[in-house]
């Protein structure tokens, strides 16, 4: 029954490459008989907790499905932030990187907002402490937008499906055999099934933990702050993110992205705070970059603290509910498209809870068509750790100055930096023997030269 039900998803879904999956021989129609759990019918109601990409996307792909279906499905998000009057600040850096404007227009049918387009960006410049590559993106560029307009637009669009948005936190819940009990700040929700779309909210992981077996994922702090250098300097700035990989331990990257009239300052690491962003604006690499001193008050930049995950959550689903986006840790690791794998995650729970059922069974299917984020994490922690050696030991360097010369090297650092492709395919092209050979002797030319100016000196 189980691989039926799973035949009959891939053939819904051929786009999804959903590979075979052993699933345990739970007889699945008697656990729906049991528990109530078939497909969302007329008239079920689906609650989400927040209202980022990950949430927005399930909502609208719920309600485009009901309409396929010809059911009335209730779709009711809270979002606990306001984007009119003063809107909170999201500490998103906003990049909306390939296939973006597909994923948008194609599986979510909303227009893309160019209207809402800053900047586009053509590419990176990746520093080391000492060295710097320029990584042209050949593809399609990336769009820097402002986060929260981003959201506000698609807070719109999924009014115009018909979405019901509640402004207001939700503080509670309770899980039953047969419902799910929602209480927020301004009411109290019944309904079948829910979405934890709240990112890594602490209070809202403390809430899920509580009521669930789930238990969130491991993350990187980040450190957020914005600089408005003038209209000269933006217009000489150019279309490129100014990544940085550099040598402090507690600093694992950072980030300089142009947007229209400021540019976005971020770092990360595990264990950062004010005076980690302090001493990133005075690394030397960034100086060169920044506008100079006395065209901005650095006493009076705001510093924005967000997370990152970097692992998956541990029981991010089970019956009843599903986690999606940052809160189920869905993300590529390390260096990630945050808001497409919110969007495709929100996207993928939707199908299943339409076409499939909202048990722990069903939700297996969900699991699956995240596979390829999943199966990356391995990989992306390796890369991750790798980094970490390489800046510690001054090695980048030497990387940076090899892919000057290795066009496959280069490549590499592109799509590592850009996350437009998996870090095992990363791997897979560049861990070559003739790559290899020829780091080898570049290598050594490298540290000969130096080792011999040394000498000499
Ligand atoms: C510094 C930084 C820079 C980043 N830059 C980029 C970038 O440039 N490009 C990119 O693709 N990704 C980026 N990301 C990652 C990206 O922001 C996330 O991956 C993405 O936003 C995840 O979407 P989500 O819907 O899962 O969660 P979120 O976007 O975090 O949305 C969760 C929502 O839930 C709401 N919420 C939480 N708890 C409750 C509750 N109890 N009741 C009601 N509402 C609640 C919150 O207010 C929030 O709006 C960045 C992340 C950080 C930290």
């Amino acid at each position: 029954m189980v691989r039926k039900t799973l035949k009959s998803f891939r053939e819904k879904f051929p786009a999804q490459n959903i590979r075979p999956v052993s699933l345990p021989d739970t007889d699945v129609s008697k656990v729906r008989a049991k528990w109530g759990m078939e497909r969302l019918q007329d008239g079920s109601i689906v609650g989400i907790v927040g209202g980022g990409p990950g949430g927005m996307a399930c909502a609208i792909t719920l309600k485009r499905l009901a309409r396929e279906r010809g059911i009335r499905v209730q779709t009711v998000i809270y979002e606990g932030k306001t984007y009119s009057g003063v809107p909170h600040y999201n500490q998103c850096v906003g990049v909306l990187s390939p296939p973006i404007r597909s994923l948008l227009e194609d599986q979510l049918q909303v227009p893309f907002p160019d209207h809402l387009v800053q900047r586009e960006i053509t590419g990176y410049i990746l520093y080391s402490d000492n060295r710097h590559i320029e990584l042209q993106d050949e593809s399609e560029p990336s769009f820097a937008v402002r986060r929260i307009t981003f959201d506000s637009y698609l807070l719109d669009q999924a009014l115009q499906w018909g979405v019901d948005v509640r402004q207001s936190r939700v503080t509670d819940l309770e899980l039953h055999p047969d419902r799910v009990i929602l209480y927020s700040e301004t009411d109290y929700l019944r309904c079948d099934v829910v979405v934890g779309a709240f990112g890594l909210d602490d209070g809202s992981i403390q809430m899920f933990e509580r009521a669930t077996d789930y238990r969130s994922p491991e993350f990187l702090y980040s450190i957020v702050t914005k600089i408005h250098p003038g209209m000269d300097y933006m217009a000489q700035i150019g279309n490129k993110i100014f990544a940085f990989l550099p040598s402090y331990r507690r600093i694992e990257f950072g980030a300089i992205t142009p947007k229209y009239n400021h540019i976005t300052i971020n770092i990360a690491g595990k264990d950062i705070n004010t005076h980690w962003m302090d001493t990133f604006l005075r690394y030397s690499p960034v100086r060169q970059i920044l506008p100079s001193n006395d065209s901005y008050d650095h006493n009076s930049l705001f510093y924005f603290k967000g997370k990152f995950p970097i692992s998956i959550a541990k029981n991010y689903y089970g019956h009843r509910y599903v986690m999606i986006g940052d809160a189920a840790g869905l993300v590529r690791p390390f260096k990630g498209k945050g808001i497409n794998s919110a969007f495709q995650s929100g996207i993928h729970a939707a199908q299943v809870m339409m076409h499939e059922g909202i048990s722990r069974q069903a939700f297996k299917l969900f699991e699956e068509t995240c596979h390829e984020i999943i199966h990356d994490l391995p990989y992306g922690h390796f890369m991750r750790r790798f980094a970490i050696l390489s800046t510690n030991y001054g090695l980048l360097d030497f990387f940076i100055h090899f892919a000057h010369q290795n066009q496959i090297m280069q490549n590499a650092l592109f799509n590592s930096v850009s996350a437009h492709k998996f870090y095992r395919e990363i791997l897979r092209e560049t861990v070559r023997w003739p790559v290899l050979k020829d780091a080898f002797r570049s290598f050594y030319k490298y540290y000969g030269a130096k080792f011999h100016q040394a000498e000499t000196k």
